[in-house]
C-alpha cells in the first residue's frame, strides 16, 4: 500500500501539533510506519487520504459499536444540530439518556454527564473522597483511568506501593494518595489497606481491563475486593468507560455478580461524540453540587448533540440484546483464526474475548496482570501490525490495547482478516 499522502500529512502536522497528533497513541510510536490519516469511515471500513481501505478494529478506540456513519445515529445528530449546538441550560434529552442508563444499571440511581472518560473518572474520585472524607485511593497497575493527575500513576515494581507520578508535570504531592495494587491479586490490595494511614476513599478498577491488552478480572478476585471495601468502608468504583455497552449491554456488570458503588462510563455512551458519565447510589450522588458540597461542572456537559447520539445508540442496543451474542461470536471467530495462524508458524499466542472486545498477546502464558502483559513479544507485534495494515486490516497500534467488533464488522471481513494474519505471520517469521 502507498502511504505517501499520509506521510506528508504527518510531517505537516508535526510542525504545528506536538508529535503530529492530539492523543499520543495515534502516532504509531510502538509499531512500524506512520499513521494513516483518515479521510472517512463507512460501516466497518476506514478510508485514508491515500485512498487505502481498512477493516477497522479500533473503532475510535471503542465508541463505534454500530460502525461508521450509522444511519440512525447520523439522523439524530443532524436533527439535534439543526436545533442548536449547545445551550448551557437543561435539555430533556439529558434526562432521557440518564433514564436509559438508570434503568439499565441497578447500581446507578443517578448519573451526571461530562465530556470525556477522563472527566468522568476524575469527578467520581473527587466524589468518593468527598463522600468518605478520605484522601487515599487504590488503583491497579496497568489499569488506565484517563490522564487526570492523581490517576496518572503506573507500574512501579508491580508490588503494592505508594504511587510515583508516571509523567513529568504531575507533582508527587498529587499522587502520594494513589496506592498501587496488582490486578487479580487480592493480597496486594490488602497491603494497600494496611499501608494507608488515614484510610482508603475508594478502590477503582477496570472490571474487564482493556488498557493492558484485554485482561478480565477473575470473579473470585472481584468478590474479595467487594468484601474488602465493605470491611473498610471504602467505595468500589467500576471504571466501565471501555467495557460499558461493550462486554455486554451492562458492560462487566452483565457478566460479574459483584456490584460497585459507583460506575464510570464513556466511549460507546457517546457513539463517537464526546460524552462521559459517572453514577451511583443516590446517597453518594447527593453529595455532588448543587445537591451537595462536592463541586463538579462543565460548560459543554450534557451537550445536546452528543446526548442525541448517545441516546439513539443506547436505545438501538437495548432493543436488540441478541446483538452481543453475534458480536461475541465474530470476536471469537477472529481470535480463533489468529490463534490458528500463530500455531501454523509455531508462534505462541494467547487470546481472550468479552462480548465485542477481543485481545491477543504474543505470549506463551496466560496474562492475568500488567507484569504478565509486559512479557508479550512487542517486536513481533510491531511487525504483525505493519503486515496487517499493509493488507488492509487496521488493528490498534499497541500490544496493550483491546480490539473491537462492531455490528458493521461482517463475517467476510473476519475471514479476510484471518487470511491476512496467516500471510503476515508467515512473512514475519520466515
Ligand atoms: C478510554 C478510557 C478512559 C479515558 O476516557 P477518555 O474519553 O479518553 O478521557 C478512562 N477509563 C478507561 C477504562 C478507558 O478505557
Amino acid at each position: 500500500m502507498a502511504y505517501d499522502k499520509s506521510i506528508a500529512a504527518f510531517e505537516e502536522a508535526y510542525r504545528v501539533i506536538p508529535g503530529g497528533v492530539d492523543s499520543p497513541v495515534r502516532a504509531f510510536s510502538g509499531v512500524e510506519g506512520t499513521p494513516p490519516f483518515i479521510e472517512r469511515g463507512e460501516g466497518g471500513y476506514l478510508y485514508d487520504i491515500d485512498g487505502n481501505r481498512y477493516i477497522d478494529y479500533v473503532q475510535s478506540w471503542g465508541p463505534l459499536i454500530f460502525g461508521h456513519c450509522d444511519a440512525d445515529i447520523e439522523a439524530s445528530v443532524i436533527e439535534a444540530v439543526k436545533k442548536g449546538l449547545s445551550f448551557g441550560a437543561p435539555t430533556t434529552v439529558e434526562t432521557e439518556l440518564a433514564e436509559e442508563i438508570v434503568s439499565l444499571f441497578d447500581t446507578i440511581d443517578k448519573v451526571r454527564f461530562v465530556s470525556s472518560g477522563t472527566e468522568a473518572v476524575m469527578s467520581a474520585i473527587r466524589l468518593a473522597r468527598g463522600f468518605t472524607g478520605r484522601d487515599d485511593i487504590v488503583k491497579f497497575t496497568g489499569c488506565y483511568h484517563g490522564h487526570s493527575d492523581s490517576l496518572l500513576v503506573q507500574a512501579g515494581s508491580g508490588a503494592a506501593t505508594f504511587g510515583n507520578p508516571s509523567s513529568p508535570g504531575v507533582p508527587a504531592d498529587l499522587t502520594k494518595h494513589t496506592l498501587l495494587a496488582t490486578y487479580n491479586d487480592i493480597e496486594s490490595v490488602k497491603q494497600c489497606f494496611a499501608d494507608s494511614k488515614e484510610g482508603i476513599a475508594c478502590v477503582i478498577i477496570e472490571p474487564i481491563a482493556g488498557n493492558m491488552g484485554l485482561v478480565p478480572a477473575e470473579e473470585q478476585f472481584l468478590k474479595e475486593l467487594r468484601a474488602l471495601c465493605n470491611e473498610h468502608g471504602a467505595l468500589l468504583i467500576f471504571d466501565e468507560v471501555m467495557s460499558g455497552f461493550r462486554a455486554s449491554l451492562k458492560g462487566a456488570q452483565g457478566i460479574t455478580t459483584v456490584k460497585p458503588d459507583m460506575v464510570t462510563l464513556g466511549k460507546v455512551i457517546g457513539a463517537g461524540m464526546p460524552v462521559g458519565a459517572f453514577g451511583g447510589a443516590k446517597e453518594i450522588m447527593a453529595h455532588l453540587s448543587p445537591e451537595g458540597p462536592v463541586y463538579q461542572a462543565g460548560t459543554l456537559s450534557g451537550n445536546p448533540v452528543a446526548m442525541a447520539a448517545g441516546l439513539t445508540s443506547l436505545r438501538k442496543l437495548k432493543s436488540n440484546p441478541a446483538l452481543y451474542v453475534e458480536l461475541g461470536n465474530r470476536a471469537k471467530k477472529l481470535m480463533e483464526g489468529f490463534k490458528k495462524a500463530a500455531d501454523a508458524v509455531n508462534v505462541p499466542m494467547v487470546t481472550d474475548v468479552r462480548g465485542s472486545m477481543f485481545g491477543f498477546f504474543f505470549s506463551d502464558k496466560p496474562v492475568r496482570n500488567f507484569a504478565d502483559a509486559l512479557e508479550n513479544d512487542q517486536k513481533l507485534f510491531a511487525k504483525f501490525h505493519k503486515g496487517m495494515l499493509d493488507r488492509g486490516v487496521y488493528l490498534a497500534c499497541s500490544s496493550f490495547e483491546t480490539g473491537f467488533i462492531s455490528t458493521a464488522t461482517t463475517d467476510a471481513m473476519i475471514e479476510e482478516s484471518i487470511k491476512a494474519a496467516y500471510e503476515t505471520l508467515k512473512e514475519i517469521t520466515a
